[in-house]
């Protein structure tokens, strides 16, 4: 999923230690109008693995392709073998306190919206309205011949009707919600077809070597160039996806902050990077703001 990322940074961008001191964000958020734009950084508290922050997967794991998924049936049978038995942690993951306070910000007219690198659909489980999905969501599927969008835990139910028996127990999980299964445990998975015209399947997500649908594109940069300042959550910015967001507003002279507790390719643009985990920064920042938080508590 996502284009193929650039692993390491010139030695000419020597990344900055980052600081501890929440305030500037406190400071943009109180003037409002904040346009938050997160990543896989956001998630890892509820459960779902960074690709490349400490224990990153990337090193062990190379997404597949949309070239290599449209152009082969044994590399879609590899795909949603490991891909269902990842819907069961994705399906199971909940919104972790980031994601709480990002909503509450929402809910408090303090943000204009929020982008999302990520597909798994927490920022709006945890309440958050004006949200842009810009790799798209595993909740959805899409069929490559009549365009059909339908629910991912249908295609699940099916999958599994399809595989009674398929048990396998995967290596690791991933932030794609990609099991990492051998050939030898992928076996004679049966991958199901479109129910109304027999096409393919493909997860509504954007894979590596796809490009972002230029309308999602669009409708970002129009977000931030509305903003008063972009808030990176959680992304080392290493693929242009996101990072092009990052150039606009340090372009329009729009401030950039961050909170990322490594060094991220869009440092040099930003105002400030928080180095900090998110959930206990973002609630904190929540506190000075005094804008309440739902507790963790199931509703
Ligand atoms: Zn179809």
């Amino acid at each position: 999923m996502r284009m193929r990322p650039t692993l390491s940074w010139s030695s000419a961008e020597d990344p900055e230690p980052g600081t501890t001191d929440p305030e500037p964000v406190v400071d943009a958020l109180s003037a409002g109008g904040v346009l938050v734009l997160s990543g896989a950084g956001i998630s890892t508290e509820s459960g779902i693995p960074d690709y490349r922050g400490e224990g990153g997967s990337l090193s062990r794991h190379t997404p597949m392709t949309y070239q290599e998924f449209t152009s082969s049936v044994q590399a879609r049978r590899r795909y949603w073998a490991r891909s269902h038995l990842g819907w069961r942690t994705f399906g199971r993951a909940l919104p972790n306190a980031g994601h709480r306070a990002v909503a509450a910000f929402e809910r408090h007219g303090l943000l204009s919206g929020v982008i999302t690198q990520n597909v798994d659909g927490l920022h709006q489980a945890a309440g958050s309205e004006h949200v842009v999905e810009l790799h798209g969501s595993l909740a959805r599927v899409v069929c490559l011949s009549c365009g059909a969008f339908t629910p991912r835990r249908e295609l699940a139910r099916r999958l599994q009707e399809a595989n009674t028996g398929f048990e396998p127990m995967p290596a690791e999980i991933n932030p794609d919600g990609d099991a990492d299964l051998s050939d030898e445990q992928v076996g004679d998975f049966r991958v199901v077809p479109c129910a109304l015209c027999g096409g393919i399947l493909k997860p509504d997500v954007v894979f590596f070597g796809e490009a972002v649908p230029p309308q999602r594109v669009e409708d970002c940069r129009q977000l931030v160039r509305a903003a008063t300042s972009l808030l990176v959550l959680g992304s080392s910015l290493t693929v242009m996806s996101g990072l092009r967001f990052v150039r606009q507003a340090a372009q329009d002279r729009t401030p950039v902050l961050i909170i990322n507790r490594d060094p991220t390719r869009g440092d040099r643009h930003a105002l400030t990077r928080v180095a900090l985990p998110l959930g206990p920064a973002l609630t904190g920042i929540a506190a000075r703001l005094g804008v309440p938080v739902d507790s963790d508590e199931p509703s």
